[in-house]
């Protein structure tokens, strides 16, 4: 086979050498999600060559995504252009050799299938729960091993997921935290440098399943902190009672979790309704919203006013997201401010 120049610093490491190479050019990775995590984890992947990039996400650059995204720049917050497609465009332009596809979708039950089967392994790069555990059905319903990846404020998470072998997702965290109850990285704040440290924690392990290399994957919970530069490593284990990777019931997969979103008719306006009920602390989350925009607390609702969109956030976790046009705008609000 011949040297391939463009890779020698790579193909000289005893972990990768020319076969590890040419597995990689023969791979299929999908980014889900292309954030902060996954413009990290997709430029690691499209310049070690990742032959075949599948790059999703629902969302469109904006100015406050620059501190952290990489990939972005003030032209694509301007136009407001979806991220799949900016961050396409750029790694195609970073290596030419290989294949780069943007899927401008807001993924739900119905497309995640179609969006990852075919894959050798996922990046999580999503910035909730309820993608994460429609993600951990899919991947285990089809043996597509995926790599979680969180981080919020100065701190992040990683594990690999390799299904039919060790803990799913679902055994890890065995339920959702539920809508507003955890801190969301627009309501907490975000580092960049723990999106850099985590990400690349997840590249490696995508690498090395890429290249066939299973056997070397840590399996780990990975926890660390960028500003004291302490980690910790964590052996999760298989949950006995686990319904997705023990009972194989794919409950978000087949739409009877995570939540549903109504255009309202007539009105500027849409629906958010978590499919479990939540029981909010009003006050508790006027108080960590008022970081982010104006925020008034009724005794029944907190209504926070943001980025030009009015919310009114009910006790029992539905929202109504006025000033949105489209199902998939208010998801995005709700799941940037209100947490899923
Ligand atoms: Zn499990």
């Amino acid at each position: 086979m011949a040297e391939i120049p463009r890779y020698a610093r790579q193909t000289i490491l005893p972990e990768v050498g020319r076969e590890g190479q040419a597995r990689l050019a023969e791979a299929t990775v999908a980014v889900m999600g292309c954030g902060a995590l996954g413009s990290v984890a997709a430029t690691i992947l499209a310049r070690s060559g990742v032959g075949h990039l599948r790059l999703i996400d629902r969302d469109v650059v904006e100015l406050h995504n620059l501190q952290r995204q990489v990939l972005y720049n003030e032209d694509d917050a301007a136009r407001g252009v979806p991220k799949a497609a900016a961050a396409a465009e750029r790694l195609q332009a970073v290596n030419g050799s290989i294949e780069v596809l943007p899927f401008v979708a807001d993924v739900d039950h119905r497309n995640i299938e179609d969006l990852l089967v075919g894959c050798d392994v996922v990046v999580d790069a999503v910035d909730n729960f309820e993608s994460r555990y429609l993600l951990n059905d899919a991947a285990v319903k089809h043996g597509i091993p995926w790599v979680y990846g969180g981080v919020i404020g100065v701190g992040g998470v990683s594990m690999p997921i390799l299904p039919g072998d060790g803990p799913c997702f679902r055994c890890l965290f065995p339920s959702d935290p539920g809508p507003g109850a955890v801190e969301t990285c627009d309501t907490a704040g975000i580092l960049s440098t723990i999106v850099h440290i985590v990400s690349a924690f997840q590249a490696t392990e995508a690498l090395k399943l890429a290249m066939g290399r299973r056997d070397e994957v840590r399996r780990e919970l990975l926890e660390i902190d960028a500003w004291s530069g302490e980690s910790v490593l964590l052996r999760i284990h298989r949950r006995e009672d686990c319904p997705v990777c023990v009972g194989r019931r794919f409950e978000h997969l087949e739409g009877e979790r995570g939540s549903s979103a109504t255009h309202m008719c007539g009105r500027d306006a849409v629906q958010i309704r978590p499919k479990t009920p939540a029981k909010l602390d009003l006050p508790d989350l006027a108080e960590r919203l008022k970081a982010v925009g104006s925020v008034n607390c009724h005794p029944m609702l907190v209504r926070l006013e943001v980025e030009g969109y009015q919310l009114s956030i009910f006790a029992d976790g539905r929202a109504i997201v006025h000033g949105a046009g489209d199902e998939t705008v208010a998801r995005a609000i709700y799941a940037r401010y209100v947490g899923l």
